[in-house]
C-alpha cells in the first residue's frame, strides 16, 4: 500500500481536488480526522471529521490511539491508527488531508509515505479564493482572512519538506495531474515495465517533484514575499 499526504494553506484548492481525486481513482481509502473544532455548514460527524471534546481526544491522546496530531487554529486534529490499519489490511491505498505538522511526524515514522504540498498561484489568488468562499458561506470575516494569510506564508516555508510541488492554477489540470501522482506511485510500485500512456503519467507526476519545482514556484514564493530556499 501506499500512504498519501496532502496539505495546503486554507484556500488554496485542496479540499476541491481531494474530492474531485476521491471520485476517480478507485481503491483510494480516506482517513477521517478527529477534531475538537466544531462542525461547519453542511458538515456531518463521521463524514468531514469525528467531531470530539477536548476531554474525548485527550483521552484518545493519553491512550496512543492517533498516527500524529497537531494543534491547528486552536483545535486538536488527529488521524487513529485504525486507518492505516485497515487500508492496509484491505491493500488499498491511503490518503491523510493533514497540515504541516502532522506531515513532519509521519515522514518520521514512514518515510516512505508520499507527500504533496498544494500552493495557490500567488498571494493575491489566494486572497480571492479566501473571500469568495467565505461569502459563499456568509461567513465574511476580515480578520479570519487576515490570519489565514499569515499562517498560509508561514505554512509554505515548509514546502522543502514535500516529495511533489502542486500548484493549484487551474483546477482540470491540477485534478489531472493529481491523478497521475497517485498513479505514478503505483505505476513504479508495479515493477514492471510501462507503456507509453503509462510513461506519460509518471513523466507528468515526475514535473511535480519538489526538486525541479523551478521558475513558477519561484514566482508564487516571491508573492509571499518568501525566499526560494525554504525551511526543511
Ligand atoms: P482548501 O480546502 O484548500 O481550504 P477549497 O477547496 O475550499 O480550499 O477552495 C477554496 C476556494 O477556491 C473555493 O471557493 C474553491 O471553489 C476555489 N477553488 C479551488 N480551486 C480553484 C482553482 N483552481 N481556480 C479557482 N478557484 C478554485
Ligand atoms: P479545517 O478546520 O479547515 O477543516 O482544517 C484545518 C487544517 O487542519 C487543514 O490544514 C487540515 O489539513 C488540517 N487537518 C485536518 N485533519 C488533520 C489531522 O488529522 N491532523 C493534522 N495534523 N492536521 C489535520
Amino acid at each position: 500500500m501506499s500512504l498519501f499526504i496532502i496539505s495546503a494553506p486554507s484556500g488554496s484548492g485542496k479540499s476541491t481536488l481531494v474530492t474531485e481525486l476521491r471520485k476517480s481513482v478507485p481503491g483510494l481509502e480516506f482517513s477521517i480526522s478527529y477534531t475538537t473544532r466544531a462542525p461547519r455548514g453542511s458538515e456531518l460527524n463521521g463524514r468531514e471529521y469525528y467531531f470530539v471534546t477536548r476531554e474525548e481526544f485527550e483521552r484518545m491522546l493519553a491512550r496512543d490511539e492517533f498516527l500524529e496530531h497537531a494543534e491547528v487554529f486552536g483545535h486538536y486534529y488527529g488521524t487513529h491508527r485504525r486507518f492505516h490499519r485497515e487500508a492496509e489490511a484491505r491493500g488499498h491505498d491511503l490518503l491523510l488531508d493533514i497540515d504541516v505538522q502532522g506531515a513532519r511526524q509521519i515522514k518520521e515514522k514512514i518515510p516512505e509515505a508520499v507527500s504533496i504540498f498544494v500552493l495557490p498561484p500567488s498571494r493575491e489568488e489566494l486572497e480571492l479564493r479566501l473571500r469568495r468562499r467565505s461569502e459563499a458561506e456568509k461567513m465574511r470575516s476580515e480578520e479570519v482572512i487576515r490570519n489565514r494569510l499569515e499562517t498560509a506564508t508561514r505554512e509554505i516555508e515548509n514546502y522543502p519538506a514535500y516529495d511533489y510541488i502542486l500548484i493549484n492554477d487551474r483546477l482540470e489540470q491540477s485534478i489531472d495531474t493529481l491523478k497521475a501522482i497517485v498513479l505514478a506511485e503505483r505505476l513504479r510500485g508495479s515493477g514492471r515495465l510501462l507503456g507509453t500512456e503509462e510513461q506519460e503519467i509518471v513523466d507528468a507526476a515526475e514535473r511535480c517533484r519538489q526538486e525541479r519545482a523551478g521558475e513558477q514556484l519561484k514566482r508564487v514564493l516571491a508573492t509571499f514575499a518568501l525566499p526560494a530556499s525554504g525551511r526543511r
